[in-house]
């Protein structure tokens, strides 16, 4: 058993024309997993064969603007979508503020629900959703299928969390973490001990720190750098390093410059690259 990790979205908050926004697929047994939702999530999600009204879970690691940038498309989209007879909620995932933003998302597409209820005669409740919000611990259990949760630091953006999801048969324990946006810390370090896979967002200090905003420049202090990501990929021990979330967009050509960057720090495959990349992360032992 095998689980398979698609980047929808290698992107960052600054609009790129080949990179949509933070955004992850799990393919686990017959569940689809998102974890986040950024900018141009569904037209990638299709590219990649999946759909809004497939997904099993909406998994969301923060609440900053560029992970949730297309959670009412998401939630609206599914909706239109679903032509069963009442449709199983779409189990949504997240820190604390999770259930305030989806209700206010909700709220905000208010009068768009209210046209498509009024003219059709199918539809006669808004988007079904179900919030859980988590920080630690066990978040789902369903066909062979584990997700648990631990916090992160991205600090002052709290709570953030990571997701570890694991698919456990005869022949062992299929596992991807996933770390959203972070410095690293002993909880993540727990979350992803011996995990299959690691996917973790990367910032190239060197190269922002150079940049003249200090705007910008503050963003250096809460993510962690590919050389960071690196180390937490080392002590944790995981099998496979996945990059993603690349600030600033990795410039054509320079894929082995910061491949190098997270080598210096752990010795085992390094995965990154351009949106829809795929990585198969097979049963350890
Ligand atoms: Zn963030
Ligand atoms: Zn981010």
């Amino acid at each position: 058993m095998s689980i398979e990790i698609t980047l929808l979205g290698t992107g960052s908050p600054i609009p790129d024309p080949q990179r949509a926004g933070p955004s992850t697929l799990i393919r686990v047994g017959d569940q689809q997993l998102l974890v986040d939702c950024g900018r141009g999530v569904l037209q990638r999600l299709a590219a990649a064969g999946g759909s809004a009204n497939t997904l099993s879970a909406l998994l969301l690691t923060h609440l900053h603007s560029d992970h949730i940038a297309d959670l009412g498309d998401l939630m609206i989209t599914r909706w239109v979508t679903t032509f069963t007879p009442d449709p199983a909620p779409l189990p949504i995932i997240g820190p604390p503020g999770t259930a305030e933003v989806v209700a206010a998302t909700l709220q905000a597409f208010g009068h768009d629900i209210g046209y498509r209820i009024a003219h059709h005669a199918d539809l006669t409740a808004p988007p079904p959703v179900q919030v859980a919000e988590h920080t630690d611990g066990q978040v789902w259990d369903r066909d062979g299928v584990r997700i648990t949760v631990a916090p992160t630091d991205h600090r002052p953006v709290t709570p953030t969390i990571a997701f570890r999801v694991e698919h456990a048969d005869t022949a062992g324990t299929a596992s991807v973490v996933l770390a959203g946006d972070t410095v690293p810390c002993d909880s993540l370090d727990k979350l992803a001990a011996g995990a299959g896979a690691l996917v973790h967002t990367v910032i190239r200090k060197d190269l922002i720190d150079a940049i003249p905003q200090q705007r910008i420049r503050d963003i250096c202090d809460y993510h962690s750098s590919v050389a960071e990501a690196g180390a937490t990929a080392r002590r944790a021990g995981v099998g496979t390093l996945v990059l993603t979330h690349y600030v600033p967009a990795i410039a054509p050509g320079q894929e082995e410059q910061w491949r190098a960057l997270a080598a210096a720090e752990f010795d085992g495959p390094i995965e990154l690259g351009d949106d829809l990349h795929r990585v198969e992360v097979s049963a350890r032992g």
